[in-house]
């Protein structure tokens, strides 16, 4: 699945909502604006140059002749750590599994932040393949202004449990409070003290979580020329919200939280959003060991900076777990085995990602290729069973 669409059939693009879709501004030809009809707003009629040509349109093909790395599979069986249930119909589902095969994922972590009926329902719907998929459920969160709150919560976890969960996520805290899929808790944060007993039992209970904190650093900051990722920046703004805590007070939150709970692991999505900052990243992983990261959703922000982000992976390589958190297309696949293993420079994907810079891959060595495609996600996994 393509960035843009995600956003459209997330419902979050509510500004994207009427611009023409990027693949169709692609597909015109360059000498668009001199086949404009009149009627056509007048920027439309000039000749196309630097003046008329807008940031989102840009879609400059790479002149190096240097070789392409096609990686249709990924050199060891992966564990993709951050999915969704988007494989709707059993025929879906199967196709989903077809793809798998044929890419190399061995298994897919579904975090359906769900509770309920319907966690039920996604479990059922995935029951055809327990070895390929695996469930992980939300939190209810309801009452959780009121005296009392903990026990209902609790009590659910331990009922998806039962019928399947292994895990929970995606628990959102992007600086407004928590929130599990529909469930949320405005102003309540990870490490406030009413979610202390609540953490607690998913370490009893042997269920990680996969905990999004904060969001890319682009989207706190100002909507202008100097913004660096613009073009997601501006759909999935913050800057504009009130009372947000922001990136860096998110980590210390995550941190306070992780130093609360050591029996309980937990995993940060999409690098704690520190992939601006790996050099932050790792002082965290290493202050906290119930830590692991995941690499999903931050390809083309790491791409642009090869050596740095080589020599990261290299340094905490047992920390960072595979994932994609993109749909279940074929090439959504394939890019994301080209920037981990490749050693291509300045090629684009902005259908995929939306930014216009070009990308770089990482060319991971074999060991560290094995341990984030696999090795740490299935310690993380097997780690469970020796618990309750
Ligand atoms: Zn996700």
């Amino acid at each position: 699945m393509k960035r843009r669409s995600f956003l459209q059939l997330t419902g979050l693009a509510g500004l994207a909502a009427g611009v023409p879709s990027a693949a169709a501004l692609g597909a015109a030809p360059e000498h668009e604006a001199k086949a404009a009809t009149p009627g056509k707003a007048a920027a439309s009629q000039k000749p196309a140059s630097p003046e008329t040509i807008l940031l989102k349109d840009y879609r400059p093909k790479s002149i190096f002749k240097i070789p392409i790395t096609e990686v249709a599979k990924a050199r060891y069986p992966v564990i993709d750590m951050h999915s969704h249930p988007y494989a709707k119909t059993p025929q879906q589902v199967d196709e989903w599994v077809r793809n798998m095969d044929e890419v190399g994922v061995a298994k897919t972590v579904i975090l359906t932040m769900s509770t309920g009926a319907a966690f039920d329902d996604i479990q059922r719907k995935y029951g055809k393949y327990p070895e390929r998929f695996e469930m992980w459920c939300g939190f209810d969160l309801t009452g959780y202004d009121k005296p009392g709150f903990g026990p209902g919560t609790m009590k659910e976890l331990e009922r998806c449990k039962q019928v399947g969960a292994r895990g929970v996520g995606e628990i959102h805290g992007k600086g407004q409070g928590l929130r599990s899929g529909k469930s949320s808790a405005p102003g309540m944060h990870p490490d406030d003290a009413r979610m202390d007993a609540i953490w607690e039992k998913c370490g009893e209970l042997g269920m990680p979580i996969s905990l999004h904190v904060a969001d890319p650093i682009w989207m706190y900051q100002k909507m202008d020329r100097f913004n660096d990722g613009l073009m997601n920046a501006f759909y999935w703004r913050l800057d504009n919200q009130p009372n947000i805590v922001d990136l860096s007070g998110m980590i210390d939150i995550l941190e306070r939280t992780l130093a609360r709970h050591r029996n309980t692991t937990f995993v940060a999505c999409h690098f704690a959003n520190l992939d601006y900052d790996l050099a932050r990243l790792g002082e965290v992983l290493e202050r906290n060991p119930n830590l692991y990261a995941d690499i999903s959703a931050r390809y083309a922000e790491t791409a642009p900076i090869p050596r740095f982000a080589a020599q990261f992976y290299e340094k905490h390589a047992d920390r960072l777990v595979y994932g994609t958190d993109m749909g279940f297309d074929k090439p959504m696949y394939h890019i994301t085995f080209r920037i981990l293993e490749s050693l291509d420079e300045h090629f684009y994907e902005i259908e995929q990602f939306s930014y216009h810079w070009s990308l770089n891959g990482l060319g991971l060595n074999d060991a560290v290729l094995k341990q984030v495609y696999h090795d740490n996600a299935a310690k993380l996994l097997a780690s469970r069973g020796q618990r309750a």
